[in-house]
């Protein structure tokens, strides 16, 4: 390709992104205008100028203070009910939300796992008191959380899992331990699957259940990555104890709860989703063109392949919200949840491979590489501790990870293959039959 065919080129797909901006309906459009207002005002000044940077001082002081403003502002879990305390947005509103949102480049939440799972999952199955006790603490982020699902023999396995509870008058008491833990060291509770019928099959002997963290019972060790940080843990349950009443959809029933949470879990904002892929390919090409990566064919091959995939996703996103618009259950639905998953983890562990030979074998020294804000290493870089890696790698790092958390890519073929293709199912134990 000659040089003007290769700048026509980048500058054609550098213009491209984002120039079809969708337009949703008359009520959901001035929604925007309320959002873009309440972000104009509420941002620190100078957010939305060219090139506006934070220092590590002023970025810590923001992240400390934000969520309270989210909170104040109400839009912290603003499609839950007005009365648990949500705004009650319809479905289209909360897309409007998380685009502007995504659009200021603003962050939307205090804690994944109380807002995005617990919270909808206590929505879906909780008793009106856990409603009321809960969720109001999720909303104003002063109780965080940790999901209690895997075990160090149990991971796509899940039902096996082997941590009991048993009654003991009016509480459970908890044995068993529980693997890779994410921000297990920080949460002040868990949602826990364990097992409180030995005797059941498997899938039917599970409870579902919400334990404080903060106990002579519950031990967290942090397991340290390769990047430094110890973002999971270990967490050992020795006699642990929670209310009888912190039970989840009822006993014996979790694995039904569970299932919901996984799906909240493996969802991804329907037309938001694949921002962040789009800002890491335009730091990828700005790096390519500045430092002439983007003269070798594969190179130039790699990242359109990137473009078309994360495009693909965008599309993909607007199905997802138009079945859910038209509330389609069926396995399409599945299909495409199951697809997208393994769709964008595999993707987007290329892309690191590519930004690997991109910005080269310097980039894996601590001070080379990309450090643009939007940069997913940026930030984890700021928290390293003890064996500092570059954000080049720690982006690398954490790609390989995608395909194993919230259920790994074998995992989704075979949800695909069993449930929505209707292929022979894998031999499975006699309890299950
Ligand atoms: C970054 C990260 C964060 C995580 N955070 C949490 C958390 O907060 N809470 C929590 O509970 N868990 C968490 N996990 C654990 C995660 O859910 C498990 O790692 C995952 O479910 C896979 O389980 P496993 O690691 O035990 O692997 P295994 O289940 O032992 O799988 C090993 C390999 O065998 C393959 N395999 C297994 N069964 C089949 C099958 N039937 N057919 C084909 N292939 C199969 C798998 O795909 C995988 O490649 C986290 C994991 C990661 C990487």
């Amino acid at each position: 390709m000659g040089e003007i065919a290769l700048s026509t080129w980048t500058d054609w797909v550098a213009n491209r992104q984002n120039r079809d901006m969708l337009t949703y309906t008359p009520e959901a459009e001035a929604f925007r205008v309320e959002v873009k207002a309440w972000l104009t005002e509420n941002l620190p000044k100078g957010w939305f100028d060219e090139g506006f940077e934070m220092s590590h001082e002023e970025r810590k002081k923001f992240n400390l203070e934000w969520p309270s403003k989210l909170f104040a502002g109400g839009w912290i879990c603003a499609t839950w009910p007005k009365e648990y305390g949500g705004k009650g947005l319809t479905t289209l509103e909360g897309v409007v939300l998380a685009e502007e949102f995504a659009n200021a480049k603003a962050p939307m939440r205090a804690d994944f796992f109380g807002d995005t799972l617990v919270g909808p999952t206590l929505l879906q199955w909780g008793t009106e008191e856990q409603k009321k006790e809960f969720l109001p603490q999720i909303l104003s982020g002063k109780m965080r959380w940790c999901q209690g699902f895997s075990e160090p023999n149990s991971g796509s396995d899940l039902a096996s899992l082997k941590t009991t509870a048993v009654l003991d008058g009016d509480e459970w008491v908890i044995n068993g331990q529980k693997v890779w833990t994410t921000q297990g060291h920080h949460a002040d509770y868990c949602f826990l699957l364990t097992r409180t019928d030995a005797n059941s099959p498997k899938h039917a002997g599970i409870s579902y259940l919400l334990v404080p963290m903060r106990q002579p019972g519950v031990e967290v060790r942090g397991i340290v990555q390769p990047d430094g940080t110890a973002e999971f843990c270990e967490v050992f349950f020795t006699n642990a104890r929670c209310s009888k009443d912190n039970v989840v959809g009822g006993i014996n029933n979790g694995w039904k709860v569970a299932n919901s949470t996984l799906a909240f879990e493996r969802g991804m904002s329907a037309t938001t989703g694949y921002r962040r892929f789009e800002e890491e390919y335009r730091i990828m090409l700005a790096a390519a063109k500045e430092n002439g990566a983007i003269e070798e064919d594969s190179i130039r091959q790699r990242l359109m392949k990137y473009y078309t995939k994360y495009q693909i996703l965008r599309y993909n996103g607007l199905r997802s919200l138009g079945a859910t618009l038209e509330g389609k259950k069926d396995m399409g639905v599945i299909a495409l949840g199951a697809t997208n998953k393994m769709f964008w983890t595999e993707m987007h562990k290329e892309a690191m491979e590519l930004a690997l030979d991109i910005f080269g074998a310097h980039s894996m020294l601590i001070d080379n590489g990309p450090k643009e804000s939007g940069w997913p290493g940026a930030q984890r870089d700021k928290r390293r501790d003890g064996y500092p890696v570059s954000p080049m790698m720690s982006a690398f790092f954490f790609s390989r990870s995608e395909t194993i958390w919230g259920g790994t890519s074998q995992i989704q073929r075979n949800i695909v293959g069993e449930r929505v293709l209707g292929l022979p199912k894998e031999p499975k134990g006699a309890d299950e039959k």
